[in-house]
């Protein structure tokens, strides 16, 4: 009651005396190089939150007996900065992700905090930062907010101090090729009553091993199931979507519904949007299974599949296996050499353009 939230205006900065030499963008790698800044913000239950501070890009100092270090009480986000042709940054719906973040970190029992005064704090970071954001189209300045709990406490009630906390990571186009898909059909990722939809670091190590199973024999990722009727979820850390002549005989594209089992990613509910925009054919958030799937394969009605999210934007899938057996998945029938699938492809390019404001939208909110 009445204690600080966070308030930006508060915001000190120590920069760094080290600054870094850029990378060549060519080389950069996702997830590998880092900015010379951070943001971090402190949180007690008895002080509330503390002015926000950017400084050094370098090791935090935290407890062995840390909520985050033994239960997994952490949270975390993805968006991106881009650079439009004519320089100026913006962020992409940074709204949904401060939404998210505070969906997330509620399940598990992290404190509330002021998203808008985060956001403007999370702007100033890329601010100071702003050189490290590449200037070519399909690069762009990932994003990565942290939310840990704090408190040296090793019983489970909850964290009486938390850190949120954000670095930048400058990144090239993420998949330059379609992807195979392993279905797996001995782990889950989510299930009901479940913590799918939210993105709690404690979703991602239990699918490390599986992961790496798939990898090391040809796949890219898994495609998730769910269920005895093999309901299709999500693949790897995307969301999935079908582009397919229904069993109706319907022009269709379709992705998992918001029902607690997928993340609900801002690049679906974008792309939703769009396709819902251009009203050429049926968009729907429905449930479909791994035997419709291949319903669809052999009765010729698959058009393409693709995941989405952050990262990547778009991905066409070209081959999934699934109890033993491969299916190829159409991507560009007129071509064989191709990446992405006309709809995939039209999906990406109006979103891109979006992001790097070629096309003015309201979903591009500047620096
Ligand atoms: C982050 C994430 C997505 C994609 O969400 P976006 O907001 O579009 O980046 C999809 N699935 C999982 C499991 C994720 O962690």
């Amino acid at each position: 009651m009445g204690l600080p939230n966070i308030d930006a205006s508060k915001l000190t900065k120590t920069l760094t005396a080290k600054p870094k030499e850029l990378v060549d963008q060519k080389k950069l790698a996702f997830g590998k190089n880092f900015t010379d800044h951070m943001l971090c913000i402190k949180y007690t239950e008895d002080g509330g939150w503390e002015a926000p501070e950017i400084k050094p890009y370098g090791p935090l100092e935290i407890d062995p007996a840390a909520f985050a270090l033994n239960y997994s009480v952490q949270t975390f986000e993805g968006m991106k900065a881009y650079r439009s042709a004519d320089g100026t940054i913006n962020l992409f719906r940074p709204e949904k992700n401060m939404q998210r973040l505070a969906t997330s970190s509620q399940r598990i029992m992290l404190p509330e905090f002021d998203q808008e005064q985060f956001l403007q704090c999370i702007k100033e970071l890329v601010r100071v930062d702003e050189r490290f954001v590449p200037n070519e189209y399909g690069y762009s300045l990932y994003i990565r907010p942290n939310f840990i709990g704090t408190e040296d406490n090793l019983n489970l009630q909850y964290s009486r101090e938390a850190l949120l906390y954000v670095y930048l990571s400058p990144v090239g186009p993420y998949f330059p090729r379609t992807v195979k898909l392993h279905a797996n059909t001995k782990e889950v990722r989510a299930w009901p009553g479940g913590v799918g939809n939210f993105k709690l670091g404690g979703n991602y190590a239990p699918a490390l091993r599986p992961t790496m199973e798939v990898v090391r024999e040809g796949y890219d990722q898994i495609l998730w199931l769910l269920g005895d009727d093999h309901y299709v979820t999500e693949v790897g850390t995307m969301n999935f979507f079908i582009f397919w002549t229904n069993s109706e005989g319907e022009k269709e594209l379709v992705t998992a519904p918001l029902d607690g089992i997928i993340l609900p990613g801002v690049t679906r509910d974008s792309l939703l949007e769009l396709a819902r925009k251009w009203g050429e054919f049926k968009v729907s958030e429905r449930k479909v299974t791994m035997p419709e799937v291949l319903k669809a394969l052999e009765e010729d009605r698959m058009l393409e599949a693709f995941g989405a999210g952050t990262a990547c934007v778009v991905c066409s899938v070209s081959e999934v296996l699934y109890n033993s057996k491969t299916y190829q998945i159409p991507v560009d029938p007129s071509n064989p050499n191709a990446v992405f699938g006309p709809l995939t492809m039209r999906l990406r390019k109006e979103l891109l353009d979006i992001q790097y404001a070629k096309t003015p939208s309201p979903w591009s909110v500047p620096i």
